[in-house]
């Protein structure tokens, strides 16, 4: 095998509690993960030359050590004694800092596909240790699906499928700093908190409208009360048919459920004539069970 085509899917949270600060700076967190269709596409090459070669189709987007799929090749390249190099191309569709774990899942992939491409012996527990010194969520991202993150994120349990459903992923146009978001939250600010343990016992019973009427994320009290198109923005899905509507992670991106491709689909145009949204999406919901048989697409 010379070439690997793959696909690297982003990530919404349904649910996000913080649960205390660790000594490292870091928060403790309670969140369900789950994984949906939007995706990037990420192509690679062995090459005869070392080192790697990194294009995408974003101009702005750095393709040196500061892009994840960068580092990742470069990890495995040094850790496994790879003797050639490689050409990547990066096709970026899911939005940037956005809350959507975008950079994570194209580590994530990269690790995965470098494993296959160049047939290396690395079990996939040895592949998230080392997909987390790159980030928190990329054995999150290397896992994929429905998952229990808790610590940082790399604490994870799998959870039963999600139910089938579509999903408006909504970027309004501001930029969100996670380490920012993190600095200003407090504790004392939050009112509700999710019921963890509520939405897996509805993840359980396949039952969509109990985990809408449960979803839940903490770090609304500081990214929706600093931006308010956020809550707009639920809204406006929520008026749209949407059985339920969230920022995922630190926003700024806003998530609907609809059951309907036609009700997302009226949804989609809404909000993005309403609030110049040019960054949204109709996708679905991804789970691993329907993907048997194949480790990374
Ligand atoms: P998370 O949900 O994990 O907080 P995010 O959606 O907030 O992720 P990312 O899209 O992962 O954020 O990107 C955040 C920053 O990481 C970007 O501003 C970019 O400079 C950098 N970055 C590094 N590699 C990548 C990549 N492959 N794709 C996108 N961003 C990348």
């Amino acid at each position: 095998m010379d070439k690997i085509d793959i696909f690297a899917r982003a990530k919404i949270n349904t649910a996000l509690d913080v649960t205390g600060k660790r000594e490292d700076g870091y928060h403790d967190l309670r969140m369900i993960m789950q994984t949906v269709n939007l995706c990037d596409n990420i192509s690679i090459e062995k090459s005869k030359e070392t080192g790697i070669e990194l294009t995408s189709n974003l101009a702005w987007l750095p393709c040196d050590g500061r892009n994840l799929i960068y580092r990742a090749a470069e990890v495995l390249i040094d850790r496994c004694g790879i003797k050639k190099g490689v050409k990547i191309k990066l096709f970026k569709r899911i939005p940037a800092a956005a809350g959507l774990a975008g950079g994570s899942s194209d580590c994530a992939a990269t690790l995965v596909a470098m494993r296959r491409l160049f047939g290396l012996n690395i079990s996939n527990t040895e592949l998230m240790k080392i997909g987390e010194e790159l980030g928190a969520d990329v054995p999150y991202c290397i896992m994929r699906g429905t998952a229990l993150a808790e610590g940082k994120g790399e604490i994870l349990t799998r959870l039963p499928a999600f139910p089938d459903a579509y999903v408006l992923l909504a970027k309004p146009p501001i930029n969100v700093s996670t380490p920012a978001v993190f600095k200003e939250f407090s504790m004392d600010k939050v009112e509700k908190r999710p019921d963890i343990e509520k939405m897996i016992s509805c993840i359980e019973n396949n039952d969509l409208q109990g985990i809408c009427d449960n979803m839940c994320n903490v770090l609304e009290t500081v990214t929706e009360k600093n931006y308010p198109i956020i809550k707009d923005i639920k809204q406006a899905m929520l008026d749209h048919k949407a059985l339920g509507s969230m920022m995922s992670g630190s926003g700024p991106t806003v998530f609907g459920f609809f059951t309907t491709y036609e009700d997302g689909i009226e949804a989609l145009k809404f909000v993005r004539s309403t609030y110049h949204v040019k960054e949204i999406y109709l996708t679905t919901v991804f789970n691993i069970k329907q993907h048997k048989g194949t480790s990374v697409n």
